[in-house]
């Protein structure tokens, strides 16, 4: 890594007085300083990215194209410095890191492969009607900490495509790595397309209440999407928000359960179950209950906890301090209510490390069960009755994702059809592909991420009729 990583703008790092500190998770300890952006800062940001925009809106989609894929080869190009700032910050072990930053390149090759639809509307006699999509000028993109690098990459690479310029904001717990991407990839694009800005937690809320910013693409918690969405109502930003879940996994009794155990575990755990759309209420028939319980526990205590270098480590740290605080005191909750608490291997003393959780059977109405907790607090609830479980699996305000587990393929999606998200798997957890639409239902969201619907989220539909003839209709 040549040096700290910078803000960039038109093409240049700013130097700026402020910083923030970065901690390491695994040792809760201060890692690196950060540059911290404020007003001045982000005024210059956007006043560079509409100075850009006209340019780049005028350049052919197969240039912006071009560019896309040149930045996606850098990105991993340059995986092996980049896995070590991100573990840093981030605490996962190193291959799930390496993982996502690979992802991530391939995440913005797909995208770069999309195409903006024209559409005629009519082609008659006296005139023909086309629908073109236009850019819709300076975008602002904010990213949660959970997957800092794929979350910028879901952002960027479609607004970029269609024709936008981006400031994007990283979250303060996780910003070097996203710092570090945009120096090595900004030389891709002309001064000021592609900008980004680090800072404290005044400056997420700036930016959405910057006038000169077109478009807000939003990743984070639900309670901050509102407040999103009402600074964005005063000049009517777009939005697009990709929020907070409480997803249901419903399994029924006909599974393999050897098979299905470690995919529900780690449908659950992944990434120290740091995942929007995690399993974050797990609903099992009475009949293979306790003995899916006793696997999941037994996976639980053979998954050693530890930091991202350590051999054998399988889960990384929660990541950040107030996150930890929130996790943990929610498990103290339950067990002060007399909660059954399975816990499975132990932490390590230093840093942010939570033994996986799973909470036996908790009613219905507890915290644990009705509240996302974004960390490795499980519960498992009992069911006999389909109507039933389907009821309490859409009894809640989230509608990210779920899941159904079932031999029976028809039966699954027949359940899949009823469950209020949008996004459901048959046998399967976490999946997404950079082509499929992601969207949250009910408070999990407004509009669409991925494929070509996300990328029209980054334009305007103009209807242009042309007449066939010369003369001016009288
Ligand atoms: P958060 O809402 O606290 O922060 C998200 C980002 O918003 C950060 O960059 C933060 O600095 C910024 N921010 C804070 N206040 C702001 C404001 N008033 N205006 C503008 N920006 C502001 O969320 P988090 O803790 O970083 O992330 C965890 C949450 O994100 C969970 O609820 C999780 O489910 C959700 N998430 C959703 C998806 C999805 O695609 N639906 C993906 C990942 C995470």
């Amino acid at each position: 890594m040549e040096g700290q990583p910078q803000l960039l703008v038109d093409g240049r790092s700013l130097r700026v007085e402020r910083s923030i500190d970065v901690f390491n998770p695994s040792t809760g300890e201060v890692w690196m300083q950060c540059p911290a952006a404020g007003p001045d800062e982000l005024d210059a940001a956007v006043a560079a990215a509409r100075r850009a925009f006209s340019g780049w809106r005028a350049t052919s989609i197969e240039n912006r194209r071009g560019a896309l894929l040149d930045a996606a080869q850098t990105i991993a190009n340059h995986a092996d410095e980049l896995v070590e700032l991100f573990a840093g910050e981030h605490g996962r072990p190193k291959a799930g890191i390496r993982d996502e930053i690979l992802g991530a390149a391939y995440w913005m090759r797909e995208i770069a492969s999309l195409d903006l639809p024209e559409t005629i509307t009519e082609d008659s006699e006296t005139r023909r009607i086309v629908v073109v999509q236009e850019p819709l000028g300076v975008v602002c993109a904010i990213a949660a900490w959970n997957f800092p690098v794929m979350l910028a990459i879901f952002k960027i690479a479609p607004a970029l495509l269609a024709g936008n310029t981006v400031v994007l904001k990283p979250s303060p717990y996780t910003p070097l790595c996203t710092l570090r991407i945009v120096e090595l990839i900004h030389g891709h694009f002309p001064p000021g397309v592609l900008n980004v800005l680090a800072g404290g937690d005044e400056l997420g809320p700036l930016m959405s209440a910057h006038p000169g910013f077109a478009k807000i693409t939003f990743t984070g918690s639900t309670a901050t999407g509102k407040r999103v969405m009402e600074a964005a109502a005063r000049d009517l930003k777009r939005v697009t928000l990709e929020l907070g879940g409480n997803d249901a996994a419903i399994v029924l009794p006909d599974v393999d359960l050897d098979a299905v155990a470690t995919k529900l575990f780690f449908g659950a755990f992944a990434n120290t179950a740091q995942i929007c759309v995690a399993i974050k209420r797990l609903y099992v028939h009475d009949d293979i209950y306790d003995a899916l319980r006793d696997r999941l526990l037994a996976l639980a205590q053979q998954s050693p906890l530890g930091s991202p270098d350590e051999p054998g480590v399988v889960f990384g740290p929660v990541q950040n301090a107030a996150q930890f605080r929130r996790v943990t005191a929610l498990i103290e909750e339950a067990r002060t209510q007399g909660l059954q608490l399975l816990q499975g291997a132990e932490a390590p003393a230093t840093g942010y490390f939570v033994p996986l959780t799973i909470v036996d059977n908790p009613p219905e109405n507890s915290r644990v069960v009705q509240e996302e907790a974004f960390g490795p607090v499980l519960p498992m609830l009992r069911f006999r009755d389909l109507d039933d479980v389907i009821a309490r699996a859409n009894a809640t305000p989230f509608g990210l994702a779920g899941s159904v587990w079932t031999r029976d393929i028809a039966k699954g999606l027949e359940i899949a059809q009823r469950l209020e998200t949008g996004t459901v798997w048959i046998n399967d957890a976490l999946q997404s592909t950079p082509k499929t639409p992601f969207a949250g239902h009910k408070q999990s969201g407004i509009g669409i991420e991925h494929g070509l619907a996300g990328l029209l989220e980054f334009t305007q539909p103009k209807a242009i009729y042309i007449p066939k003839s010369a003369g001016v209709a009288s």
